[in-house]
C-alpha cells in the first residue's frame, strides 16, 4: 500500500467552495482523507511519502473536455486528412499525451480521432503501457453527406480523417453499434455543417430530427451517451429533444434553445479556446484581421446566452480544442478557464469547477473524480501559486509542480524537441510568384487563415 501526504497546502476542492488550508492524504488510487482527518490518518500509514506544499495549491487535475490527441497539430484540413498515417498517428499520440500531463491535465476526452485510434490509446493508457492522463474517447464523428466544416474535402460516403459519412438509417444504426462494439465511451455527431449557397451564413443543421433521435436511441439502448457539435439555435433544440447528453459549442442560441437546455439541464461545452487564440494572437500567426474580428464577435455574441444557462444551473464544461497548430498540446488547456472568467464573468473558482468537478462528466466519471474529497480518484495537481485569484497561472508550466493520476505521482519529463517524420506536414511551393513580385514591384500575397475543424 502506498500513501502520500500533501501537507500545509491551500486546498481548492473543485466544487467551487472557498479554499482551505490543510493536508490531503492519497492512498492507493484514491483520496483517503482531507484536512485534520488526513493528518490523523497519516500517522497510521506504514509507508508514507510526505510532501510539504506550503505556499502552494492542491487541487483536482485539470480535465480537458475537448482535445484532439490524434491530429498532431495540423494547420489545415488538407494536412489532417491527407498527410497522416495510421501507425505513426498512434505512436505520436502516445507521446503527445505526456504533454498534457506536464500541463497539469489528468484527464481528457477525445471525441473523434483519425483512424479511430482513440480506443486503442485509451486502452494502452489504462493498461499502463503509455503514461498519460485518464481518457475517454469517441470513434469517428458521424456526418451526413453534407459533412461538417471541411466542405468538399468530406467525401459523399465512407471515412475521411476523423469522420464517417452515413447515408441511410440502416447505416446510422450499423455505425453506432459498430463503434460501441469497439469500445467507445461517447458517440459524436456533427449536427451542423457548412452549406455553400444556403441563405443563412454559417453552419446549418444537416440531420433530420428523426435521424438525430435514431442515433441517440441506438446508443442509449447500449448504454453509451451522445454529444453533438451544434452551431445555431435550431440544432440545439432538436438535439435536446432527441435526447442528446452533451452539446458542443452551442453558439447562436435563441430564447427557445436556451429554455430547452435549461429545462433538460443538458451540459454545454462551448470550446472557445480556438477562436480566442485567433482573436488574441491572430496577428502573431498571420491571420486575417476580418477573421480575427469574426471569432472575437462569435465569443462575445454567445456569452450572454451561455451566462444565462450557467445562472440557471446548466453545467458548463471546459474544452480547449487542443491538437491544431493554433492550439498545440500542453500549451492552452487552461485557456478556456481564462475565457470563462474574462468573457463569461465566472469567478476563478467557478471556472475551476467547470474544468474539474463538472468535466468529470466528459470522462464519464461524474462524482468519481474532479473533486478533492475522500473516496474520489486521486487525480491531483500541486500548483505554485493561487489559481483562485488568477486562473492564468495554470498556464505557466513551471508552476505545475506535481501531478498525480490514480494516486501515483507522474514523472514530468521535458518535451522532446519537435522533429516531424517525412511527409507529415503539408509543404508548399511557396507564395505566388508573379512577374511583379519577382521584380519586387508588388508585395507577396498575405498568408491566409487555414481551414479548420472547430
Ligand atoms: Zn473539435
Amino acid at each position: 500500500m502506498t500513501a502520500t501526504l500533501l501537507l500545509n497546502g491551500t486546498i481548492i476542492d473543485g466544487t467551487g467552495a472557498a479554499p482551505q488550508q490543510g493536508s490531503v492524504l492519497l492512498r492507493d488510487e484514491r483520496i483517503a482523507a482531507v484536512g485534520a482527518a488526513a493528518d490523523l490518518a497519516a500517522v497510521q500509514e506504514p509507508s508514507l511519502v510526505r510532501i510539504d506544499v506550503a505556499g502552494k495549491t492542491v487541487m483536482p487535475g485539470l480535465i480537458d473536455g475537448h482535445c484532439h490527441i490524434s491530429f498532431d497539430e495540423p494547420n489545415s484540413n488538407d494536412e489532417l486528412f491527407f498527410h497522416r498515417r495510421n501507425g505513426l498517428a498512434a505512436i505520436i499520440a502516445a507521446e503527445n499525451v505526456q504533454k498534457l500531463l506536464r500541463a497539469g491535465v489528468t484527464g481528457f476526452m477525445d471525441a473523434d480521432s483519425i483512424f479511430e485510434i482513440g480506443v486503442d490509446l485509451r486502452d494502452a493508457i489504462e493498461a499502463g503501457i503509455v503514461a498519460g492522463p485518464r481518457m475517454s474517447t469517441g470513434g469517428y464523428a458521424l456526418w451526413t453527406s453534407v459533412g461538417g466544416t471541411a466542405g468538399r474535402l468530406i467525401p459523399d460516403e465512407g471515412v475521411r480523417g476523423y469522420g464517417k459519412v452515413l447515408n441511410s438509417t440502416a447505416e446510422i444504426v450499423a455505425e453506432v453499434r459498430r463503434q460501441i462494439k469497439h469500445g467507445v465511451d461517447w458517440i459524436k455527431v456533427h449536427v451542423t455543417g457548412v452549406v455553400p449557397r444556403h441563405p443563412l451564413r454559417g453552419e446549418v443543421k444537416s440531420w433530420t430530427f428523426d435521424e438525430l433521435k435514431l442515433v441517440c436511441d441506438t446508443a442509449h439502448e447500449l448504454g453509451i451517451p451522445v454529444l453533438g457539435h451544434c452551431r445555431g439555435a435550431n440544432s440545439i433544440v432538436e438535439c435536446v429533444d432527441a435526447g442528446m447528453d452533451l452539446i458542443l459549442h452551442a453558439t447562436l442560441m435563441d430564447e427557445r434553445a436556451l429554455a430547452k437546455v435549461i429545462d433538460k439541464q443538458v451540459p454545454i461545452m462551448p470550446v472557445f479556446t480556438f477562436q480566442a487564440n485567433l482573436a488574441d494572437y491572430g496577428q502573431t500567426v498571420g491571420a486575417d484581421p476580418m477573421i480575427r474580428e469574426m471569432f472575437r464577435r462569435e465569443i462575445a455574441d454567445s456569452c450572454a446566452m451561455l451566462r444565462k444557462a450557467f445562472d440557471a444551473g446548466v453545467p458548463l464544461l471546459c474544452g480547449s480544442e487542443s491538437g491544431f497548430s493554433i492550439t498545440p498540446y500542453g500549451e492552452w488547456h487552461h485557456k478556456e478557464l481564462e475565457v470563462f472568467v474574462r468573457d463569461l464573468g465566472l469567478t476563478p473558482l467557478q471556472a475551476i469547477r467547470c474544468a474539474t468537478q463538472h468535466n468529470a462528466f466528459a470522462l464519464r466519471l461524474k462524482d468519481r473524480t474532479g473533486v478533492i474529497a475522500p473516496g474520489y480518484l486521486a487525480d491531483v495537481i500541486v500548483v505554485d501559486g493561487d489559481p483562485s485569484k488568477d486562473v492564468t497561472i495554470l498556464g505557466e508550466h513551471e508552476r505545475i509542480q506535481q501531478v498525480f493520476v490514480n494516486g501515483r505521482q507522474v514523472p514530468l519529463v521535458p518535451a522532446r524537441k519537435r522533429r516531424d517524420p517525412p511527409g507529415w506536414r503539408v509543404s508548399t511551393y511557396g507564395a505566388r510568384l508573379s512577374q511583379a513580385v519577382a521584380m519586387r514591384e508588388a508585395p507577396l500575397d498575405k498568408p491566409v487563415l487555414p481551414e479548420h475543424e472547430i
